[in-house]
């Protein structure tokens, strides 16, 4: 496949759509839709979509419940395919604590007012209208892997067949500030949501010549190019809406930039120059909320501090549950680099913790190879589900998986750039591996690389509204 002159939505769209072919294809009698399928859009996505019920697969499973805890990009696609795919005979109880999802993706335009949170969020309606999915308002507290059923705040207890987990992260107390202060005073903001309409309302407040501080985490991390893209959009607000000497001071605890290297650099040195100061490899970072002083020491060892107006530490996370006593922990999911995140088998997404236990482990909290990115949940979701299914059904798993990822990334109010990349089981490492570079694969063991736009265009931010629409659409429409 040649992608070379393609966008990633267009990359996207022949990949999943050739993802789900494949997954559907020769097995699965998927049997025709009830209804056209139509993009409603985000706004529909919002509320009104249509509640025609879909034509769910005639298979021959009968009386199996799966549990998916956590309705974000991964739990919302699993919830949504497994019943699509597995058919009536699969209950599916999805559970999930807020009444409606609001994307982290694209909430970065939130912080320059070009977009609301309320224009980002979603309800999971459809996925009860259309597909049946049972939803259940509440979140896990604990999990019984033996007795194979999961008890939640309010003291139900959920049996289940299989148990798909896909809770997202939660942040650590880091650099000296704690949840509270990441609530009220220097929001994170890594999850969409009330920090983000915080952090808006502070960076509204700046002044010429006010500094906004912002730190970026040890990868692995949520969302690798999403600090870089930060710092772009503040900047471009910050010179534009109030002044020259506004600062926006990159503190990143890695040696480079993690993600479209060319493109942020680019972006640092020409287009914000002046404006950005991008540290990398820096350490020891500590933050007074009440002051906004940062200290830090820089990549030579000296320590160093900055008065900021504005303080955005993007802190350490780990999947949710993950934090010492939390549910995750407690069941010993949590096997995988320093117990962060959840090691699994990336052909059916099992955790590697609790192998035959019938639990898989998706999105941002599992550990696969694959960035932690709200496309690549998606593809997770969908390879998992493809695997449980044939499960069920007592046929034999997908041995080759192919999954793909496109992220967008804003650099100014109306331009945007692009990553995209191709990724291929590896049975010799037994991970997702990137397949090829620009459509293409790499002769001679060249190991392939993450794609990334050949320039930075007014239209690769149109085409991002398109592809967040479609994503959105097939995760939770
Ligand atoms: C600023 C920013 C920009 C981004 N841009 C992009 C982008 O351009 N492209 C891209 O692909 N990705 C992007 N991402 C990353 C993307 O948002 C995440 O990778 C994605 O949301 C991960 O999906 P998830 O389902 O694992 O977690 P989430 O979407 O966070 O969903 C987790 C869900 O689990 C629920 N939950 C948590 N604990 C429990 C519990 N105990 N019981 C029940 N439910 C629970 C939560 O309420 C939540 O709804 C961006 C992220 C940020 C922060």
């Amino acid at each position: 496949m040649n992608t070379q002159d393609n966008t990633p939505a267009m990359s996207r769209r022949r990949i999943v759509g050739l993802a789900a072919g494949s997954l559907a294809a020769g097995w699965l009698p998927l049997q025709s839709w009830a209804d056209g399928d139509e993009d409603d859009g985000p706004g529909s996505s919002n509320g009104t979509r249509s509640s025609t019920a879909a034509t769910l697969a005639t298979t021959a499973i009968a009386g199996k419940r799966v549990v998916v805890v956590g309705g974000g990009m991964a739990g919302m696609t699993a919830a949504k395919y497994l019943r699509l795919w597995g058919g009536r005979g699969v209950q599916v109880t999805l559970v999930e604590p807020d009444a409606v999802y609001t994307s982290s993706i694209m909430s970065n335009l939130v912080l320059n007012g070009s977009r609301s949170v309320a224009s980002l969020q979603f309800t999971r309606d459809a996925l009860t209208s259309r597909y049946g999915v049972i939803r259940k308002a509440g979140s896990i507290v604990g999990i019984d892997i033996a007795g194979h059923r999961v008890t939640l705040a309010d003291g139900a207890v959920l049996p289940y067949d299989r148990l798909v987990l896909a809770p997202g992260v939660s942040f650590d107390d880091a650099y000296g500030l704690t949840q509270a202060d990441y609530d009220t005073l220097t929001p994170h903001a890594w999850r969409a949501g009330a920090q983000t309409a915080l952090l808006r309302t502070q960076i509204a407040a700046m002044a010429n010549g006010d500094t906004f501080v912002m730190t970026i985490p040890k990868a692995p991390y949520r969302c690798p190019p999403g600090p870089y893209e930060r710092a772009c959009v503040v900047a471009d607000f910050l010179k534009t809406a109030r002044g020259p000497n506004c600062r926006v001071v990159v503190l990143d605890e890695n040696p480079v930039i993690q993600a479209e290297r060319h493109t942020f650099e680019l972006a640092f040195s020409q287009i914000h120059a002046g404006i950005v100061q991008y540290m990398p490899g820096v350490s020891n970072i500590a933050i007074q909320a009440a002051t906004r002083l940062v200290s830090y020491t820089d990549q030579l060892g000296t320590p160093q501090s900055i008065q900021a107006r504005v303080v955005n530490p993007i802190v350490p996370h780990r999947a949710a549950g993950s934090a010492p006593g939390g549910w995750m922990a407690q069941a010993g999911l949590n096997n995988g680099t320093a117990g962060r995140w959840a090691n699994v088998d990336v052909l059916s997404y099992e955790s590697t913790a609790a192998p035959g236990q019938g639990i898989h482990v998706i999105g941002d909290a599992s550990s696969c190879g694959m960035p932690k990115a709200g496309h690549v949940a998606n593809q997770e979701a969908k390879i998992c589900v493809d695997a449980i299914v044939r499960r069920l059904l007592g046929i034999r798993g997908d041995v080759l998986p192919v999954a793909n990822s496109a992220c967008y990334s804003p650099i100014t109010a109306s331009t945007a750039s692009w990553l995209t990349a191709v990724y291929q089981y590896d049975p010799v490492d037994a991970r997702m591996k990137v397949a090829s570079s620009g459509g293409q694969t790499m002769p001679g063991g060249i190991p392939a690389t993450a794609t990334e736009a050949a320039s930075i265009s007014t239209k690769n931010f149109k085409d991002m509204g398109t592809w967040f629409t479609s994503l959105m659409k097939d995760t939770s429409g």
